[in-house]
């Protein structure tokens, strides 16, 4: 059985044309003599009827903060209603086709509401309808637990969906059809003028979607490396032919020298809270407990700087006011810096190359950004900001590490 996994984006089955473009890409596939599985987000994006976070609203305006489980409930009939609207247009276009829910679809998780992992996939019913020559639409980001409960995967989790059933049936590759016409060398409404990267390996995608870069979920990326699932990342509304991310590299299109690159893309994250505890690290209740209680609270923390003096950390935005009640209930004295983001540069090239944290520093001194905390592994350097300087970051960034330039014949600086 030659399968594909064909996966459509929020965008990608939002309206009638998208729709039909999906319908034709379908039609391609099995013209080729390929099985397709479908796999589908919710509709759209926020503010539209059944995007997902239209319905997150929905939940708070009833509780301001939902039961995760019936948060979870909700959530997933975004991608149900998807399922039965792309399933009705694949059938009046003459494709047989069957609407089926992450459980149906045999997609089991753990009960990690909200972020649940996958623990194992059971394509029977697939494999069913396949032989029935019926071509499954599956609703992405969701699952079912042993025990029948309905859970989510976390924001962006239909990429999962389609790396995890890609991987169980042994597909050939796995499509994600989205509105960017590939991985870019930074998100293009920072850098409209960043360029479509034609093939990268696992590791280099693996770590930009971990810093940030939110074309796909870093979980697929994980799930795709592990079973060596071909990816195309490519978009609905054009014919470029996309991203390949795959184990092996062969020829490489472009950059044409990517054994001098230093740097693959710029990545960002934004809605970050700096949290800075004024008594510093002398004062009582200890740091640990500062830690622990922050994590009993479910706050999850990055770019942690402790010294003898100081304690800073970022958090997520939206749980800056639980994060200011449990330090406050410990005594401390904490300054909240909002609206800020981060900015990474991410590449594998970077290892032990001196200079990188240089060439950073004086690009955004340079295009007057100021730092607000910075943090390093062996392939990334990320600098926290003010969200106004955005933009102004990223493109500096981008232009420094030579990503703007049509080739990279001589590599880009260090
Ligand atoms: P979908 O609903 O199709 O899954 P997403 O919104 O999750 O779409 O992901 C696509 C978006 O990812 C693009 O519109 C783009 O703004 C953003 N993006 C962020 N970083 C990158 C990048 N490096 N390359 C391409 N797109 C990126
Ligand atoms: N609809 C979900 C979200 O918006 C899952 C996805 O789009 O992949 O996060
Ligand atoms: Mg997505």
């Amino acid at each position: 059985m030659k399968v594909v996994v064909q996966k459509f984006g929020g965008t990608s089955v939002a309206t009638e044309d998208a729709r039909q473009r999906l319908v034709a890409r379908v039609k391609h596939a099995m013209s080729e003599g390929l099985l397709v599985v479908i796999v589908v987000s919710a509709m759209g994006r926020g503010g539209e009827p059944y995007a997902t976070d239209t319905l997150i609203e929905l939940a708070r305006k009833a509780h301001p903060e939902p039961d995760p489980r019936e948060l979870d409930l909700l959530m997933s009939c975004g991608e149900i209603i998807s399922t039965v609207v792309v399933s009705g247009t694949l059938r009046a276009s003459g494709i047989d086709s069957v609407a089926m829910t992450g459980a149906q679809a045999g997609i089991f998780t753990d009960g990690a509401f909200g972020n649940s992992r996958i623990i194992r996939v059971d394509p029977k019913r697939i494999m069913e309808e396949l032989d029935r020559h019926r071509t499954p639409v599956v609703a992405g980001f969701q699952g079912t637990t042993e025990t029948g409960e309905t859970t989510t995967l976390g924001r962006g989790g239909s990429d999962i969906t389609a790396v995890a059933l890609g991987a169980s049936l042994g597909a050939l590759s796995v499509e994600i059809f989205t509105d960017v016409d590939g991985i870019k060398t930074a998100d293009p409404r920072v850098v409209p003028h960043a360029r479509t990267i034609d093939r990268m390996s696992y590791d280099e995608i693996s770590q930009m979607a971990h810093e940030g870069a939110k074309v796909i979920h870093p979980r697929a990326v994980e799930i795709a490396m592990r079973h060596n699932v071909p990816l195309r990342i490519r978009s609905t509304f054009d014919d470029a032919p996309g991203t390949l991310v795959s184990r092996t590299q062969g020829a490489l299109a472009w950059p044409e020298s990517r054994h001098y690159q230093v740097v693959t893309g710029i990545t960002h994250v934004t809605d970050l809270c700096l949290v800075s505890l004024l008594n510093g690290t002398g004062a009582a209740p200890p740091i640990t407990s500062v830690f622990r209680k922050l994590a009993e609270g479910g706050v999850s923390i990055d770019m942690i700087s402790v010294s003898q003096s100081d304690c800073s950390f970022v958090i997520k935005e939206d749980v800056s006011d639980r994060t200011n009640r449990i330090l406050k209930s410990l005594g401390l004295g904490v300054d909240l810096k909002r609206h800020c983001a981060k900015v990474s540069i991410v590449g594998s090239g970077m290892r032990g190359v001196p200079g990188v944290m240089a060439n950073v520093a004086e690009a955004l001194h340079d295009a007057g950004v100021g730092i607000l905390q910075t943090s390093d592994s062996h392939v990334t350097i990320s600098c926290l900001i003010s969200h106004d300087n955005l933009h102004k970051a990223a493109q500096a960034l981008h232009s420094r590490f030579g990503l703007d330039e049509a080739s990279q014949q001589r590599g880009n600086q260090s």
